[in-house]
């Protein structure tokens, strides 16, 4: 069998070559939490040829999308996901935490927020 990846011989049986299975094995257990360029670096910190990265990256083997393109979209929806359980706290809302102290029902706006910025000429 050829690799479906990299079109090298695979081996008997297999459909990846080695170091190709473990471009798709290692991306399986990071996708969502790296993006392209991290993932490239566990790619290469782990061993596999360059050559095969590239091979693998560009493979669609399913379908479904070229290797890199699923990592992109994996990426931006667990970034989307992430938004979404955190909309209850939104940087406006940290940001107005943090400017009221926490003093609750408080409308009264701190002293510094009203002082003109130092060092101003
Ligand atoms: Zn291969």
């Amino acid at each position: 069998m050829r690799c479906a990846s990299c079109h090298e011989p695979a081996g008997f049986l297999k459909s990846l070559c080695a170091d190709c299975g473990r471009v798709f094995s290692l991306y399986d257990q990071h996708k969502g939490d790296l993006g392209l360029s991290q993932l490239l670096d566990v790619f290469i910190a782990d061993g596999v040829p360059r050559g095969k990265i590239e091979a693998a990256l560009a493979s669609d083997l399913d379908g479904v999308g070229a290797l890199q393109d699923r990592i992109t979209a994996d990426m931006a929806n667990s970034l989307l996901a992430a938004m979404g359980l955190q909309r209850r706290h939104t940087p406006a809302d940290v940001k107005r935490l943090r400017e009221t102290g926490g003093a609750g029902a408080s409308t009264s706006r701190p002293g510094n927020d009203v002082v003109p910025p130092r060092g101003h000429r």
